[in-house]
């Protein structure tokens, strides 16, 4: 197998030294392997995505030194393949619409009998609401709806996958997660309905979510390394468990630190000072970069 590896940037706003360390950091491992680094363009959100960023971005790119093969994948051409899974799942009844808005989600989460509301990957765990309201229905029988956000019954999910399976999930994690997590990482179905909850796997706006197109992507790009910040470790276990489901392969993943500002605070999209443009007009080098970044 090929060892492939990609960076994958949502045409949101400008590259960053978050963006430039995560790319260069996927490229060079790529170049050592004698492997393939390809580059792909999330750009699901179209209502923030700019075709200006995208071409900002390819051209921040080459200007590192990056090179990758032509056509590059963009999400927004592949809503067909993201149908498909969907009607999948929908079909196996392991969706249901969730008609709670972010107020209603705080508010249920946080009911006095709930405690604090927790946080998962996706901000707080959904407290369930819609779950109940749709149980003892066969949803499946019905036509999947495409004007709804969709979620993912994950104890449901978790069970057809791992099954009694102890302890569940697992992947081969190369770099660190927040907390050092380093190797065979291995995770349960209680810890999943505990941590993470029922994702959103369809956004109104959107078709599909982050989660389930990544993980459509990467298997069709044949990835075998994902290089990417650690901010992504937690959620790689819902992609582990959406990758079962969907009978796609898992890929070694590889979760880097993240560029922090002097604050210590990450970098962000709107941290224009930082951008790779910006360092391109003030006549900094890629190599003056790699630097900044400690590589
Ligand atoms: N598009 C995501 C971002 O810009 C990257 C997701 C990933 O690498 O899995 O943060």
């Amino acid at each position: 197998m090929t060892f492939t590896t990609r960076f994958a940037p949502s045409p949101t706003g400008p590259l960053h030294l978050g963006h430039a360390y995560s790319a260069i950091v996927a490229y060079d491992m790529a170049e050592s392997e004698g492997g393939d680094f390809l580059l792909r363009i999330e750009d699901i959100d179209q209502s923030r995505s700019r075709a200006h960023w995208e071409d900002q971005i390819y051209s921040d790119l080459k200007w590192l030194g990056l090179t990758w093969p032509q056509p590059v994948m963009r999400q927004s051409e592949r809503q067909q393949t993201y149908n498909q899974a969907l009607d999948d799942l929908w079909d196996r009844g392991l969706l249901y619409p969730c008609s709670c808005n972010r107020k209603d989600i705080a508010a249920a989460a946080s009911a006095p009998q709930e405690g604090a509301a927790l946080l998962g990957p996706d901000g707080i765990i959904y407290p369930g609401t819609c779950h109940v309201r749709w149980q003892g229905t066969d949803l499946s029988k019905r036509a999947r709806p495409k004007d709804q956000p969709l979620r993912l019954d994950i104890a449901k999910a978790a069970n057809l996958v791992f099954g009694d399976t102890n302890p569940g999930g697992c992947f081969q994690e190369l770099g660190l997660g927040p907390l050092n997590e380093s190797g065979h990482i291995v995770f349960t179905p209680e810890e999943l309905r505990a941590t993470i909850g029922d994702v959103v796997l369809s956004r109104r706006d959107m078709g599909t979510s982050y989660h389930l197109s990544v993980v459509l992507d990467d298997a069709a790009q044949k990835i075998t390394r994902v290089v990417r910040g650690q901010d992504l470790f937690e959620a790689t276990r819902i992609h582990v468990v959406l990758q079962a489901l969907l009978d796609l392969p898992t890929p070694a993943y590889l979760h880097h630190r993240l560029i922090r500002d002097e604050a210590g605070k990450r970098l962000a999209k709107r941290d224009d000072a930082r951008a790779i443009a910006k360092y391109r007009a003030d006549g900094a080098s890629p190599l003056d970069i790699r630097a900044m970044v400690g590589l």
